[in-house]
């Protein structure tokens, strides 16, 4: 066991990151878990679907001495990783009931010997008797186990093998465990670390904030003509339609195809011969869509997903923040959409109707979140990252919510009321029956507490609004932190320490109003969000990005490979960008290491040199010899990261600069001609009526200087970088 790292490890861990992987940073924790793993520390990592997850310890296994062994519930998804990870040119192999005896031979022998740097098992291989005796004579690194809430009952897919491992890994040795999840909650959390016996492992739980997916709720009105349009707006791009049962998965599926998008079926009921082609067909980009029930998903870890469509509610919060996550895992692109009516919650209610009264209960309040979800006007991210118990302190300027701007009001009564309301019941009641007091509604234990004595009692109608009101109200309340809820008793609320405060002190907080969905229009032009993006041209060069990912589906082809273990997305894109037309160029590009330079990079440099020459095109090289490298560097990091929608403030911070710096850079990435689309970001800082006042300015001011901007508006507090911000958007909408 590795118990004390060697210092030169650490220093080139970061050259290990750009030479096998080809990515020059580390994301989020990524740097410090590797380092706790190697100093042979138990180690929990929870981050969301995602994030990067298997490089924690796949780095760490290939500047280990002896063998990692990843523990991993599914057969498909090992042989997906096995294939990215040699595509890298790293020895990886797996163990399984598929293998030949000559393949499994080879595995041991390689073992053995040393070669072989991560062995993909599951836990019923591991159980084995004969697999454990070669285990024991391996000089093994440490475990890693994927996908650990298989571990807990109360995760989402619980497997009893899972429960088994920690005796057999003890069995074989005292070795250092990394477990890996993206489920967030506190009972599965504790499960885990309790079967693992790790209650002392150090804990790196990351932000599930998913910045580049796009949240939207529409109305199921006319669905079929929606979801048709929707998808033939996004022509060519992979997608996943959720389906509640397998009949409506059938329908849809035909559906599209009679209208000429190419998509399958996934769901139980088809034999396994068919799902499992129906899924390497989705993989391999033969078929765009695949419409499935929530069978669907585990396992399936295509980067490039770029739409998730619910035609149906799914039943829980969780479900949905589970499968809408399988969107935009490259950090690209990642669109939400889910269709609401009423009816589909009368629908599964109507299911749960055959369950004992408890798990009907769970089920009821599920669906009520759900319900919350969908008609609240709030940010969605605020109502999702609230749900998983993390608070965002502004709107994220990129939903449906944030972009069609719901109706608001500003409100201080209502919300001393509601607090006041909470602290007189003693923080002891839920969502409902607060409402139920303030409106003096019949609800037995309004009257069995006396809360028909308190002075708040009925307080909600005098102020002339409704229950649904006050629960509208009471919800938001939690969103914005100044109630919370309690950990140990389901639904029940509390007085936040934000709230207590607010009651000494109160003052006015904007209240969104919920949607109608049965009487919001649908509109054929409500595509704001696509509309929006349609008015910023991309960075890249889009005829040679079609070329590049051509040829990477007749390379994937050829060799049998999903196209995306080739090269993802982001890696096509930045070469589009860049031009490379060298080995050590093409090296530069995030996600390229050395071994895919030597394994797939040939054909690609030659398709780039053959346009670059016949386009007459200036390099990224040529800018760089008339600038400086950094300079050049850094607008291409600027344009990428703009297309992912990350706020400035986190370019700012990532590169170490001042926010007017980045404004500065992109500036001048816009003069030179490139349009960036800033909106996420304006909309999220700059209120719409101060982006209208700057706006008109610009329209009718006689120069866009920036001084005279601000002599103007020295009345308004407006600050220099949100005239500037403006000044971009004008520019960039402005000219052509
Ligand atoms: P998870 O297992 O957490 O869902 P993955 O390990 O599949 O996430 O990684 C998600 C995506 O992020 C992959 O496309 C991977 O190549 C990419 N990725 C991981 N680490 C980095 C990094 N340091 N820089 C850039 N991309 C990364
Ligand atoms: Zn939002």
């Amino acid at each position: 066991m590795v118990k004390q790292v060697d210092h030169v490890v650490l220093d080139t861990l970061k050259e290990k990151l750009k030479e096998i992987f080809g990515y020059s940073q580390f994301r989020g924790d990524q740097e410090v878990i590797i380092q706790n793993i190697l100093l042979g520390k138990n180690t929990f990592v929870i981050m969301p679907t995602g994030a990067g997850k298997s490089l924690c310890y796949q780095l760490p296994a290939l500047v280990s001495d002896g063998l990692t062994i990843v523990i991993s519930p599914l057969i498909a998804l090992m042989k997906n990783q096995v294939d990215q990870l040699t595509a890298f040119g790293i020895n990886a192999q797996f163990l399984n009931s598929t293998l030949t005896k000559a393949e499994m031979t080879r595995v041991k022998s390689d073992a053995l010997d040393g070669s072989l740097k991560l062995l993909y098992i599951a836990p019923e291989s591991l159980t084995k008797e004969d697999n454990l005796d070669f285990l024991k004579k391996v000089k093994i690194s440490f475990v890693a186990i994927d996908e650990a809430h298989c571990i807990s009952e109360w995760g989402h897919d619980f497997r009893p093998e899972y429960r088994r491992i920690y005796g057999i890994i003890e069995n074989i040795g005292q070795l250092p465990i990394i477990a890996l999840t993206a489920t967030a909650t506190p009972k599965v959390q504790q499960d885990i670390r309790k079967n693992l016996q790790m209650e002392e492992a150090e804990t790196f739980k990351s932000s599930f904030n998913r910045k580049n997916l796009y949240y939207e709720i529409r109305p199921k009105k006319d669905v079929k003509k929606q979801l048709i349009r929707y998808i033939r707006n996004n022509k060519g791009k992979s997608g996943i339609v959720y389906c509640l049962s397998r009949k409506t998965v059938e329908e849809v599926a035909e559906l599209l195809n009679v209208n000429d998008v190419r998509a399958l079926p996934y769901h139980a009921g088809l034999d396994s011969n068919t799902r499992m082609s129906n899924q390497d067909a989705f993989l391999n980009e033969e078929a765009d869509v695949i419409v499935a029930t929530i069978a669907f998903g585990m396992g399936i870890d295509k980067p490039d997903v770029r739409f998730v469509i619910h035609y149906d509610v799914p039943k829980s919060l969780e479900g949905y923040y589970q499968e809408t996550g399988r969107a935009g895992r490259d950090g690209l692109e990642g669109n939400c959409l889910m269709f609401y009516s009423y009816d589909d919650i009368q629908k599964l209610e109507k299911f749960n109707k055959d369950k004992t009264v408890t798990e009907r209960d769970n089920a009821r309040h599920l669906l009520n979140e759900m319900v919350a979800y969908s008609t609240l006007g709030v940010c969605r991210r605020r109502q999702l990252l609230s749900y998983f118990g993390e608070y965002l302190d502004k709107d994220c300027g990129f939903c449906d919510n944030c972009i069609k701007s719901t109706e608001k009001s500003k409100v201080q009564e209502d919300v001393v009321l509601v607090l006041k309301a909470v602290a007189l019941t003693e923080q002891r009641f839920d969502c409902e029956h607060i409402a139920d007091l303030l409106t003096a509604t019949e609800n037995q234990y309004v009257k069995s507490y006396e809360h028909d004595k308190l002075e708040v009692y009925g307080k909600g109608l005098e102020l002339n609004e409704s229950r649904e009101y006050w629960i509208s109200t009471i919800r938001q309340l939690v969103i914005f932190n100044y109630l919370e809820k309690d950990v140990e008793n389901y639904g029940v609320i509390r007085l936040s320490t934000k709230g207590a405060n607010y009651l000494n002190d109160p003052y006015q907080v904007t209240l969104h109003k919920d949607h109608n969905f049965e009487e919001e229009e649908v509109k054929p032009e409500d595509d704001d969000k696509e509309t929006a993006a349609a008015g910023s041209a991309h960075a890249y060069d889009e005829a040679l990005l079609g070329m590049l990912k051509a040829l990477r589906k007749k390379v994937a082809k050829e060799k049998n490979l999903p196209p995306y273990v080739i090269f993802q997305d982001p890696s096509l894109e930045e070469m589009a960008t860049t031009y490379p037309t060298t080995q050590q160029e093409m090296a530069q590009i995030n996600g390229v290491g050395m071994g895919k330079v030597q394994k797939f990079g040939r054909q690609f440099i030659d398709l780039i040199t053959r346009y670059v020459e016949e386009n007459e095109i200036e390099t990224a090289k040529d800018v760089v010899i008339k600038s400086t490298v950094n300079k050049s560097k850094i607008k291409i990091f600027i344009i990428q990261q703009v297309d992912r929608k990350v706020s400035l403030d986190e370019i700012a911070e990532v590169k170490d600069l001042e926010l007017a710096d980045v404004i500065e850079e992109v500036e001048h990435i816009c003069y030179s001609g490139t349009k960036l689309n800033l909106d996420y970001y304006i909309n999220q800082v700059i209120d719409r009526e101060r982006q209208q006042d700057i706006y008109d300015y610009f329209m009718t001011a006689e120069t866009d200087n920036i001084a005279v901007a601000l002599d103007e508006f020295s009345n308004d507090e407006i600050s220099e970088e949100e005239l500037r911000l403006m000044r971009i958007k004008f520019l960039s909408e402005l000219a052509n």
